[in-house]
């Protein structure tokens, strides 16, 4: 992570030093040299069932490999790539090769992992994404059942009724939708309820301090037992210890992630069984 902390100081300085106009031209070009050039790339982190310990499916992080600067996190680079707009080029680009990747593990393992894929903003309101969804599926011949898009909270509130149209025809599709990093934003499950998703990510931020804190455990509990109670699968993010990974799968939660099982990396690391927690 010290990379990645370097390479935000260079964006900061960067952006404080030029006028904006020549900071967004400088990096517009090198985010357009790093698509050209392949510098991008896919790691994936498994979603582990923890009664069993057998990967169900992975989420697709990008990375981008600078050349001079090496690895930059996309909390970095994703934020300025949303304004440049190169997001969208960016995201086609992702999907078309996280479907690829996990089709083809399907066919060499016979496995049905799903493919978790973050959608940004820009993205998801934007006409031609429903065809983006159908030619990546087209393509790649992943069934669509397997492809999750995630989408934050923040994405269905402003213009809620064309969001709901957009995800009806994402469902319809046959794709799934999650809703990541919940509970940061305002929306609240009753509000999620009326939505076409499938599935709520727990935000890290609630995972962290869940076995020393009395209330953390408390909101992870309502939230699991709530989201169940509407047909919403849960997956908890950010799960770093045993304990974390047991409170979580006391209380029934779906799906665990996390660095206590593994961290994002290279697909052909990809490990299909860990620890079982079956009492
Ligand atoms: P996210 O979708 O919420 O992804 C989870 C982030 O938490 C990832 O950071 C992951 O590496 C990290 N993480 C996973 N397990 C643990 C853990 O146990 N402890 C800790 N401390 N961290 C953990 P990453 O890969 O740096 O991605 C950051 C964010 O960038 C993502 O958050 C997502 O919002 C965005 N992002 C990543 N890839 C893409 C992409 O292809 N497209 C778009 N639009 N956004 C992306
Ligand atoms: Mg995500
Ligand atoms: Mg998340
Ligand atoms: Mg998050």
């Amino acid at each position: 992570k010290n990379q990645g902390r370097n390479t935000w100081h260079w964006y900061e300085e960067t952006s404080k030093k030029m006028a904006p106009e020549m900071d967004y031209s400088y990096l517009r070009l090198e985010l357009m040299e790093a698509l050209r050039e392949e510098q991008f790339s896919l790691f994936y982190q498994p979603l582990i069932d923890p009664v069993t310990g057998l990967v169900k499916g992975v989420e697709a992080l990008i990375r981008w490999f600078h050349p001079e600067r090496g690895y930059i996190f996309p909390d970095v680079f994703i934020p300025l790539a949303e304004r440049t707009g190169q997001i969208i080029a960016i995201g086609q680009w992702v999907l078309k090769k996280a479907c690829r990747d996990i089709a083809e593990w399907n066919r060499t393992h016979q496995s049905q992992l799903t493919v978790s894929v973050n959608i940004s903003p820009l993205q998801f309101r934007r006409t031609g994404f429903l065809q983006e969804l159908e030619y990546a599926l087209t393509i790649s011949e992943l069934p669509a059942e397997l492809l999750k898009i995630e989408i934050t909270e923040g994405m269905v509130i402003i213009g809620a009724d064309r969001a709901i149209e957009i995800l009806k025809s994402i469902r319809n599709l046959g794709v799934q939708v999650a809703i990541d990093d919940f509970g940061t934003g305002y929306s609240s499950l009753s509000y999620l309820r009326r939505l076409p998703i499938n599935q709520i990510k727990l935000d890290r931020s609630f995972i962290e301090h869940l076995t020393e804190n009395d209330q953390d455990a408390a909101i992870v509990q309502s939230i699991i037992h709530l989201a169940h109670q509407l047909d919403l699968e849960v997956v908890a993010e950010g799960v770093e210890t045993l304990k974390q990974a047991s409170f979580l799968h006391q209380q029934g939660c779906d799906l665990v992630q996390g660095y206590f099982y593994a961290r994002p990396a290279p697909l052909s690391d990809l490990k299909l069984t860990y620890i079982a927690l079956a009492d």
